[in-house]
Parts: structure tokens; sequence; C-alpha cells
């Protein structure tokens, strides 16, 4: 073994929970070393969406001028088309100014904002191209991970590690724990578009009979996520390009003429829609945080915000706990009050997560409303969606239960 590092808490996995609490803890002081299996942030992607609830936490970080210098896109109104509706579903200008909008900024870029704050502050160690492998054990605890980097293997003794390595947890496996699945029968295709050449008001997502295209304004094009039935993938590729191309532009005919721009399926990335959660966040030594206790569907966009939620609850009940001489079983008891902390946010959001999906799923496709919609649609749309968008706003932006870093 090349040698042994020795610290307070260990996180494994740089994504937005990992590097967020890694901040939050070495702002109080407390040794924090951050284990991130690849060499850099770039990833592909995987959501670029911030949330007014993160930017408040920006703010409150004094990070705003930094991200300000990140080109990024704010959006204050989200519309959906339905059977060729456009209906104004989220309007972010209802929550309270300055961060009344959600920007979509490169993931990469909003974790490198975060690391390099967090690099100021002397007890922060983030290892990048570290890949933990397996936890080490002390008589039942946890008590440190074995890692592996390009000189070899190495072990990083802590009194807490926290699982931030993402929906395939390794940590998680390690010490037995399971989340439970909350079946979702879909399946997205991730993929890219130009934006088309006739000025199309930015759209979250088209409902039609093909099922729900999203389509996530970027700078420069659409990030588009096509929900499909679980395991309809083969059949699709079995179809062909050309079927594929024509099932998007039936969901939105504005992508009709940018669509051959999708050159073949290896333009499609297919990624398997997981909502799951973990009965017990915790094992004596170890707390699990962000997707690694609970995946979220890509519905709403809220991944990000959740596990940055997740960092900035576990921050303040454990940040005081491991700043002090604390011994293990009260890092233990302070793991167990964030996940009841942050249980019942979660589940409130894959509760209705599942029934979009649900409602997107049914074989015969969607007709939410009427095209043109029917007399008691237009009442139904006029007296309702000033509420929902209302509601939705809230919802989306925040999050249940959302957390502050004091107060
Ligand atoms: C295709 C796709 C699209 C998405 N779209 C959105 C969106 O639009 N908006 C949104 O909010 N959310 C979206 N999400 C979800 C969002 O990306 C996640 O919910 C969020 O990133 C979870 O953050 P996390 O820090 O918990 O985990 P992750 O972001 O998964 O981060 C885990 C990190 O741990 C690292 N890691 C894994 N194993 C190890 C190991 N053994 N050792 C060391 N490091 C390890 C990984 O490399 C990764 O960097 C999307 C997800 C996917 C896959």
């Amino acid at each position: 073994m090349r040698n042994v590092t020795t610290t307070r808490v260990c996180i494994a996995g740089g994504g937005p929970a990992g590097i967020m609490l890694g901040l939050l803890l070495a702002r109080q002081g407390v040794d924090v070393v951050v284990l991130e299996k690849h060499d850099d942030f770039f990833r592909d992607f995987r959501g670029d969406t911030v949330h007014p609830s993160t930017m408040n936490l920006l703010d409150a970080l004094g990070l705003r001028t930094g991200f300000d210098a990140i080109p990024h896109h704010p959006l204050t109104m989200l519309d959906v088309v339905a059977n060729g509706v456009r209906v104004h579903a989220v309007d972010f200008t209802t929550l309270p100014e300055p961060n009344n909008f959600l920007t979509l900024m490169p993931q990469w870029d909003l974790l490198d904002l975060l690391a390099n704050e967090a690099s100021r502050h002397p007890s922060f160690d983030l290892r990048l191209g570290t890949e933990v492998i397996d936890v080490l054990r002390d008589a039942g605890r946890v008590t440190g991970v074995r890692v592996r980097d390009h000189d070899g293997e190495s072990e990083i003794r802590a009194d807490l590690v926290v699982a931030a390595d993402g929906r395939d947890s390794t940590v998680r496996r390690r010490v037995g724990l399971t989340p439970e699945a909350r079946g979702v029968p879909a399946d997205v295709l991730w993929f890219r578009l130009p934006r088309p050449g006739r000025d199309v008001p930015d759209t979250l997502a088209w409902l039609s009979e093909e099922g729900m295209l999203l389509t996530i304004p970027r700078p420069d094009y659409l990030q588009c996520g096509f929900l499909i039935p679980k395991g309809r993938f083969d059949d699709m590729r079995a179809e062909g390009i050309d079927r594929f191309r024509a099932r998007v532009a039936r969901a939105s005919p504005p992508l009709a003429e940018v669509v051959e721009r999708v050159g073949s399926f290896d333009d499609v990335k297919l990624l398997s829609v997981q909502i799951d959660r973990l009965p017990r966040w915790t094992a004596p030594g170890v707390l699990c945080i962000g997707d690694s206790a609970h995946a979220m569907s890509p519905a709403f966009g809220v991944g990000i915000n959740y596990a940055v939620q997740d960092a900035v609850a576990a921050a303040r009940v454990l940040g005081p706990v491991l700043a002090s001489a604390a011994g293990p079983a009260e890092i233990d008891r302070a793991a167990t009050r964030v996940q009841r902390r942050r249980a019942w946010p979660t589940a409130m959001m894959q509760r209705i997560q599942r029934v979009v999906h649900r409602t997107i799923a049914n074989g015969r496709g969607i007709r939410l409303l009427d095209n043109p919609p029917t007399r008691a649609q237009r009442t139904v749309m006029r007296i309702g969606i000033p509420i929902v968008r209302l509601l939705v706003a809230r919802m989306v932006g925040y999050g249940f239960r959302p957390e502050r870093l004091s107060g």
C-alpha cells in the first residue's frame, strides 16, 4: 500500500452533491477530502439546470460575480406545447427577485466555480482521477476508503465517509445499502439539434401522441430528450433513423427542418430513467446524499438542485459536529438527522415525478388538450393555469423544503 491519508471527512464523488458539501465543510474549517474518479469535471450531458434555490445559495456564498462571468442562459418562462397548444406552464417571475429565473449552465462550469472557491480553504483537498474502489472497516464501522489513482492504490481514513458518487454508488454497494426502485416505465433518448431557423419560443416540452419530447434550450443548440417506453430503444433502432427523425418532427413540428442533423443512432444516447430511494441513507461511518441516496427522474430537472440541497442540509447538521471533537456515535446520530431532514422532500418530488411518467406512459400517447381546446378546457385553463403556474414555479424553483446556509 502506497500511503495512508487521515482526514475528518472523505467524500466519494465530485458531482454537485460532493463538491458543494466539500466547500461548505471546508468553510467551517473541517478537514475534507473529495475524491473524483474522472480527471476533470467535463462530462457528457448530464443536466445543466441551475435553479433559483441554488442561485440563492451562490449569492449567500458570495459567488455571484464568478457565476455571472460564466456564459449561461436564463429562462423566465417554461412553455409546454400539448397537442399543438402552447401553454405557459411555469413562470419563474412569480418568485421573489433577484433569482426569479432558471439558468442553464454547463455542469462542469458550475463545478469548477465551486471547486475553485473551495480550494481557497486549506482544509479542502480535491483529488481528481481518484476512484473509490472499496471501504475500510474496523469493528463493523466504516473508517475510510480504498482508492485507485494513476499511481496505484492507497487508503484514506476518515471519521465519516459521504457517498456522493451518484446513482451507481460504489460506497453504497460496498456497505450493503440497496435503493428501492420506484418503477418508472421509461427511458430517455438524448441528442442535440440546432435551433430551428424561425423564431420558435423556448419550449421545455412537447406533448403529443409520440409521447414527450424535451427541448432544453442551450445558447447554441437544443438539448433534446425523447421519453420512450422502457426497453423500446432496440425496436426503434431496428426501424431506422428516418423513422426516428419522423417521430421527432411529429412531436415538435418546428424541428422538422433540423432533424436531419441527427446523423445516425450514434448521435443518440440512451438514459435509463431511474427513480429510486434508499430506505436508510446511513450505515455506521457512512452517509449517502444526492443521487446515491435517491436517483431522480429528469422530470422538472431537479436532480442537481436536490443533490445541492442535500449537501447544504448535511453541512448544516454535520458541520458543527465534525468541527468539534465529536466521536463516532455523535457523528452517526447527526448523519441520521440529515436523512430525516431530506427524506420527505425527496419522497414528495419523486411522487410527483412518477405521476408525470405515468401520465405520459399510457400506450396511446397523451392528449391533454384538444386542438383547438374545447370551451370547457379553455375555462379550466383560464382559471387553473395561473394557479398551477405559481405552484409549479415554487416547486421546480425551490423543491420542497428549500435549505439555507444558516438561520
Ligand atoms: C443524461 C442526464 C440528464 C440529466 N438532466 C438533468 C437536468 O437537466 N437537471 C438536473 O437537475 N438534473 C439532471 N440530471 C440528474 C443530475 O445529473 C443528477 O441528479 C445530479 O448530477 C446528482 O448529483 P450527485 O452529485 O448526487 O451525483 P453525480 O452528478 O452523478 O456525481 C457523482 C460523481 O461521482 C463520481 N464517481 C462515481 N463513482 C465514483 C467512485 N467510485 N470514486 C470516485 N468518484 C466516483 C462521478 O464521476 C461523478 O462525478 C440528469 C442526469 C443524466 C444522467
